[in-house]
């Protein structure tokens, strides 16, 4: 599959979440075929947040979508070498990083809470929060930071070789993306 063959499918899972009516998945089977390796159709980075579900959301089954999940979608060393190993190994031909509203990690970077290790994952949202906190209303600058942080996101998986290399030969497509909780769907950030 490539990447508009594997996005044509995430969204036909998508709006069989949003129905409510998920496919029925063999689940005995697929775990018993799945022994001998593991072959994704897509990288899905998303944050930390029992709400979001990644294979809920895209309707997926065991060895689909290999997920890396971390509070606010953020990537630091760990995250992008699991990213590097999905993209360079597995050679998922699609990544999305998915942010979500109301994300908690989010609001925490906009109010500057500062505690323990949670303030690393604060400084990493923080640059998205700069540049849509103006004095305005607070969750509407929140709910653009939340697409401001998927962006820098992406760029800072990016710079790593692994994935510059992907994308300079063509394997390799990245998308932005939010998930909405009142009715389930995703939209693609541009
Ligand atoms: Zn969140």
């Amino acid at each position: 599959m490539n990447a508009e063959d594997v996005i044509s499918k995430l969204v036909e899972g998508n709006k069989r979440y949003i129905s409510g009516k998920l496919s029925e998945k063999d689940i005995i089977k697929k775990r018993e075929g799945s022994k001998t390796g593991q072959k994704p159709m897509a990288t899905v980075v998303c944050c930390s947040d029992s709400r979001v579900v990644p294979e809920f959301i895209f309707d997926t089954n065991l060895e689909e979508i290999f997920t890396i999940i971390t509070a606010g979608n953020v990537v630091g060393g760990i995250a992008l070498g699991s990213i590097e190993y999905a993209v360079g190994h597995l050679h998922t031909p699609l990544l999305i990083v998915m942010g979500h509203e109301k994300c908690g990690a989010v609001t925490a970077a906009y109010d500057d809470h500062k505690e323990a290790s949670i303030t690393k994952i604060v400084d990493k949202i923080k640059p998205a929060v700069e540049r849509t906190k103006k004095g305005g209303e607070k969750n509407a600058e929140i709910e653009e930071a939340i697409k401001e942080n998927v962006k820098n996101v992406i760029e800072e998986i990016k710079k790593s070789p692994i994935v510059e290399k992907a994308l300079k030969e063509g394997k390799l497509k990245i998308l932005g993306m939010k998930y909405y909780f009142e009715d389930g769907r995703v939209e693609t950030i541009n």
